[in-house]
């Protein structure tokens, strides 16, 4: 049902599988009233409010609003506001979903696991990687040069919480044999 033209069959693997996994988080957070949104980037639970410009600490979407329904275009979404792109550059929401997907799962591969789907794991690991955040964002001052090394710290600590959203699979990977999550 999600199908898209122009797609690899892999890409439409990656597709499903964003949208399953992001009807899982959805599910979950709703029946406990969490307060949180996924992210139309990832489907990981990142988000606090909808559309309000944030950035997805996992995929690095910025939340300009878009969704489902304008997944294959570069969104315009700061024209009305006297821009003339929008903040995710060239960059479509379906390109953004399988960058994600597949770096996720190169991820786990790479220490033979898969990607976590254990909503209360992930958001333990979100909120770990929280407070890390929130420490090295400590030493930056407001007018802190791209030079800070606090910046790289920044840049590590998001490719630490991408390799670290996996869980093992106690045996070694072999994608020709493990089945597909979805
Ligand atoms: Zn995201």
């Amino acid at each position: 049902m999600h199908l898209q033209t122009g797609l690899s069959e892999d890409d439409n693997r990656l597709i499903a599988a964003f949208h399953a996994k992001r009807k899982l988080f959805d599910d979950y957070i709703r029946v406990r009233a969490l307060g949180l949104f996924t992210c139309p980037g990832c489907g990981y639970p990142t988000l606090h409010r909808r559309g309000d410009f944030s950035i997805c600490e996992v995929c690095f979407w910025e939340d300009d609003g878009e969704d489902d329904e304008t997944t294959s275009v570069v969104a315009d979404a700061l024209t009305a506001f006297g821009g003339v792109s929008g903040p995710n550059g060239q960059l479509t929401l379906t390109q953004n979903r399988l960058n994600i997907g597949r770096q996720l799962e190169e991820n786990a591969a790479a220490t033979h696991g898969v990607p976590d789907l254990e909503p209360a794991s992930v958001l333990k690991t979100l909120d770990v990687f929280k407070t890390k955040r929130e420490k090295i964002e400590e030493k930056l001052s407001p007018d802190a040069q791209i030079t800070d090394p606090a910046w790289q710290e920044l840049k590590n600590l998001r490719e630490d919480l991408k390799r670290a959203l996996a869980v093992s699979t106690h045996f070694p990977y072999d994608p020709s044999t493990t089945p597909k999550l979805f």
